[in-house]
């Protein structure tokens, strides 16, 4: 069964990434144990994803769970497509090897749990001192849903760039002169330790608004018991994880009646959360657009976006703006964390934070051991 499963996983990452001409291959369902059997040619020696297990961050363990050892039919199906990052690990650092990587993080269900609780969502300490160390080797930003000061709270690395507010809320390096980015909401700052930084805050004219509907929020919404609204800055969360289910509806009634009064703003759907959001041309895409160009890796020619490798990894559906971009640029690789199938534009897989924070020391391992 491993050793199928196995397979599979070469299979898919060569499937990627054309390694040779494209393999053929027939699963055939065992529909009393639940389980694949996959056949096929398979030319391991031309595939990059065969050597998944010398690593010694527990790796193999992970992947064996990731493909589905209860008899997760579906999510085995759908790795074909996405396979595991871990998997095909060698092969993403092959492609980005003598290119500067540049690395992006979701918070929430990528680096941290998804919790009942969103204000105890901690990080775990081996986690924390995974993407430290990932970002002394390569260019470190965290994307996420929260407010900005919210995830520098819970990550508390000065070593990371953040964006808070889906991206509404950026804290970067001194903008590069030929930005095409709106100055009037980038704002220079020296920090507490002499440090230039710019904030650029797109949602800047919508803060009144947004404090006024947080206000009605929780005045509407009081009487249904379990809800939380979460300040984010630019936009508001409404988490129900704790709602009764014969409330959703009601719930969700009375935060559109909210939004009514506020043309200007809309509603999305997270993981048990209403996210209210400023109807503005800016997602976590456009954030990553905007730090790739701080961080000056701004492509001026075809070459240069060649040089250069982002790497996202995200759970929120709010993530797939990034992923789109990385694939619009033909370079760079989305990464969905994901234990069930789903539609995405990512093209790799991760399962949980688990296997991120094994896909973390891989990388900073990775590099210590081809550049130092
Ligand atoms: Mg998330």
């Amino acid at each position: 069964m491993a050793e199928d499963q196995k397979t599979l996983r070469e299979q898919s990452c060569a499937k990627l990434h054309e390694v040779e001409t494209p393999k053929k291959w027939l699963k055939k369902k065992h529909e009393q144990n639940a389980e694949f059997i996959w056949k096929g040619k398979q030319d391991q020696k031309n595939s990059s994803c065969s050597s998944d297990v010398d690593d010694k961050s527990n790796v193999w363990i992970t992947q064996n769970r990731s493909t589905g050892s209860v008899g997760d039919a579906d999510y085995i199906s759908w790795l074909s497509e996405h396979p595991s990052a871990l998997s095909c690990f060698k092969e993403i650092m092959n492609a980005a090897r003598g290119k500067s990587i540049v690395v992006f993080l979701d918070y929430d269900g990528t680096l941290s749990p998804i919790v009942s609780d969103p204000d105890r969502a901690f990080m775990s300490n081996p986690m924390r001192s995974a993407v430290q160390e990932v970002s002394r080797h390569f260019p470190t930003a965290i994307i996420s849903g929260r407010s900005r000061s919210k995830v520098y709270e819970f990550v508390k690395l000065k070593e990371v760039l953040y964006a808070g507010s889906h991206g509404m809320d950026i804290m970067a390096p001194p903008q590069q002169a030929n930005s095409s980015y709106a100055v009037k909401y980038q704002t220079r700052t020296i920090d507490e330790n002499d440090q230039e930084f710019v904030t650029f805050q797109p949602a800047q004219e919508f803060l009144p608004e947004i404090e006024k509907m947080l206000k009605k929020l929780e005045k509407k919404t009081c009487q249904i018991e379990g809800v939380v609204i979460e300040d984010n800055r630019f936009c508001i969360s409404v988490h129900y994880r704790h709602v009764k289910e014969q409330d959703y509806e009601i719930l969700e009634k009375q935060v559109e009646k909210v939004l009514k009064e506020y043309p200007k703003f809309h509603m999305t759907r997270g993981k048990k959360v209403l996210e209210i959001r400023p109807s503005i041309k800016w997602n976590k895409g456009h954030a990553l657009e905007y730090l790739m160009e701080t961080l000056g890796f701004t492509s001026r020619s075809p070459k240069e976006k060649d040089d250069v490798v982002p790497l996202y990894i995200g759970d929120d559906k709010t993530d797939e703006d990034a992923f789109k971009v990385l694939k619009s640029r033909g370079a760079g690789f989305p990464i969905i964390v994901t234990s069930k199938p789903r539609e995405t534009a990512a093209s790799y897989s991760l399962r949980d934070p688990t296997e991120v924070l094994s896909f973390l020391i891989r990388m900073s391992r990775w590099k210590s051991a081809h550049y130092y």
